[in-house]
């Protein structure tokens, strides 16, 4: 439809912009990281007695280069699709929970887990990383008031090919039938200021590229459920 065409636009533009600006963020950074190398050789054996100060320097160097990479993965996904491995997904969830625990804590979510999955995933594993968090931090959203996180993972057949299938579970305030028909709509929020609205069309446009699939079964304040289905790396 015309409006889902202005949408994939608007994303286009954004891409770009987002890609020029991670860019423009590269250059500096490769300077700082330069001159940084230099000063530790300078100093030579001096550098001890700022060695916490050097090293807080260079992690923070690490992470702003992580966050541009994070940024360009997403803007230009064609082009910077990292290679793809295979996973077992019981332990990119495990990789994902830290990076949520404190989100989790404030919001007094209880986290059930229910590894089943005995197949792996070829995918790249931020990329995955990433569209899990999504889900993750979408669920907390739902559940202001506390509940219970379900992360499941099991090995399901669909279309005559074997796969994985990953559900997301909460039990939070769900979501009406309005509200589900443009969820991966990009730039579709109910978050306002809060909301990008694009992180469940990313999630679904990154889930699509392996030939997998990300549905959603929904009901008005009972909770939500999203399904990552993927093939199984042979
Ligand atoms: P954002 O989180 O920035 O709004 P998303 O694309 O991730 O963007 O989600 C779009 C919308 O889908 C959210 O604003 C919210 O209305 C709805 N949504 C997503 N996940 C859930 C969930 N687990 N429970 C209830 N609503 C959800």
């Amino acid at each position: 439809t015309t409006k889902q065409l202005i949408m994939s636009e608007k994303l286009a533009a954004l891409g770009e912009i987002t890609a020029g600006v991670a860019h423009e963020i590269n250059n500096p950074i490769a300077v700082m990281q330069g001159n940084l190398d230099v000063v530790r050789s300078v100093l030579g054996d001096r550098a001890e007695g700022l060695a916490t100060e050097l090293r807080l320097i260079d992690e923070q160097i690490h992470r702003v280069n992580q966050i541009v990479t994070k940024l360009l993965q997403f803007a230009k996904p064609e082009e910077y699709a990292g290679y793809v491995e295979r996973h077992s997904p019981a332990a990119v969830i495990s990789d994902c929970l830290p990076l949520v625990q404190h989100l989790l804590g404030k919001a007094a979510i209880k986290v059930e887990r229910d590894d089943q999955a005995t197949r792996h995933v070829l995918m790249n594993h931020t990329e995955l990383q990433q569209v899990l968090i999504n889900l993750i931090v979408n669920a907390i959203h739902a559940m202001p008031d506390g509940g219970r996180l379900r992360l499941a993972s099991r090995d399901e057949e669909r279309d005559g090919h074997d796969g994985i299938c990953i559900d997301v579970t909460d039990t939070g305030v769900g979501m009406t039938p309005q509200v589900l028909s443009r969820i991966f709509d990009p730039f579709f929020t109910t978050k306002r200021r809060q909301g990008t609205g694009l992180g469940l069309s990313i999630s679904q446009t990154l889930v699509s590229r392996q030939g997998g699939a990300l549905t959603v079964e929904s009901e008005p304040g009972r909770g939500t459920t999203f399904s990552i289905w993927l093939p199984e790396a042979d």
